[in-house]
């Protein structure tokens, strides 16, 4: 859930404090009564389907639209109608935003020159500011002499070198590769640590939020469903729709529940937590065992997805790290009998109303 808000004309500590805003673009509510904290220094993911209003808080902290209702509070100043470029903040593309006619050095020194920073001063941070993203060698070259990941770090690189309190980035990496993502997230994480810059970051890609935030607010339809570490929303969803989200999941209904684990509520498993054993090895009261066969299995290199259809009339997908299965063979195949086995513990109750995205 949001965190509760603080008083509305009270100064926070917050670097970024939203209260009560919501955002209305004629008859839609794009985003509805939200109240949030991103503490200074934090690394604060919104995470969240297309169109379930990220994009427009972002654009609201920036100064680029108004809320409808509510307050924005930069280190708890009233920002609310402030110009963008009197926020301490700054964005990053998803599409760079480089002016092709420049060269990469004159594209990082573009906001200094704005603001009228004397040459010497320009060249010693442009300097500074390319070897952090380790580009110091294409400063004279022009954007389309770059790869889509260079690209991508010089407009990091622009964004920082005005040193804003809060850095605000909307899908940064989503025009590149997996891998050239996968490697930048890494580097993105070192740069936020090395400069302690509040990153607000937006994606839709649930593994990036969970690789690169302190914390990450699950968005759904306007709303917040959930606000926690990783692990909290990965491990410990709130709701259906977090737990769903977030990665695979088995949702197990209320009835079944009831019946296996003494509550009513519907509850999430993670499929890597859930084992498949021979019916007859033993068990323990803290664990559930499900009678089931294979229906199919998904060799997925690291790992093995398997699905089991119980006796109880409910599939359950089990994850299995392969490092200890044979490598030339499944260890268990479709059409096996097996027993599904998880802690109670690791079922999590996903209380409330199915939320569906609109
Ligand atoms: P995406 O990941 O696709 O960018 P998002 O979660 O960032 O999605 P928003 O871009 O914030 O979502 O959009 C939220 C809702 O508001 C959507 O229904 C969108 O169509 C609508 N919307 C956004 N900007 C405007 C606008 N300027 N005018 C009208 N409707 C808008």
């Amino acid at each position: 859930m949001a965190q509760p808000s603080t008083a509305h004309d009270a100064p926070t500590e917050a670097a970024v404090s939203l209260q009560g805003i919501a955002k209305q673009f004629g008859d839609l509510t794009a985003v509805k009564d939200l109240d949030i904290d991103i503490r200074g220094g934090e690394f604060f993911s919104m995470l969240g389907p297309s169109g379930s209003g990220k994009t427009t808080v972002l654009r609201m902290i920036a100064g680029f639209e108004e809320p409808t209702a509510g307050k924005i509070l930069l280190h708890g100043k009233d920002v609310t109608r402030t110009a963008p470029f009197d926020r301490e903040v700054n964005t990053v593309f998803q599409d760079y935003a480089l002016f092709p006619h420049l060269t990469i050095a004159e594209n990082v020194a573009y906001g200094l020159t704005v603001r009228k920073v004397d040459k010497a001063t320009r060249v010693k941070l442009v300097s500074e500011a390319l070897e952090q993203v380790q580009l110091g060698h294409v400063a004279d070259r022009k954007p389309t002499q770059l790869s889509g990941g260079q690209r991508q770090r010089i407009a990091l690189a622009r964004a920082l070198i005005l040193r804003p309190k809060v850095l605000l980035l909307d899908e940064p990496l989503g025009a590149l590769d997996k891998q050239l993502r996968e490697q930048m997230q890494i580097e993105l994480k070192q740069i936020q640590r090395e400069v302690g810059i509040t990153f607000i970051f937006v994606t839709h890609d649930q593994e990036e939020a969970l690789t690169l935030s302190d914390r990450v607010a699950v968005f759904n339809n306007g709303k917040i469903e959930q606000v926690g570490s990783p692990r909290e929303v990965y491990e410990f969803p709130q709701t259906e729709f977090v737990a769903r989200f977030l990665g695979v999941t088995n949702i197990l209904p209320a009835e079944l529940s009831q019946r296996v684990l003494g509550n009513g509520e519907v509850h999430s498993l993670r499929p890597e937590r859930v084992q498949l054993t021979d019916p007859t090895s033993p068990t323990d009261a803290d664990t559930v065992a499900l009678a089931g066969t294979v229906a199919e299995t998904v060799y997925a290199g690291a790992h093995t997805r398997y699905l089991v259809d119980t006796v109880d009339g409910i599939r359950i997908i089990a994850e299995k790290q392969n490092s200890h299965t044979p490598r030339t063979e499944p260890g268990v195949n479709r059409g096996d009998t097996v027993s599904v086995r998880f802690r109670r513990d690791h079922a999590t109750a996903v209380p409330g109303p199915v939320s569906v995205p609109a």
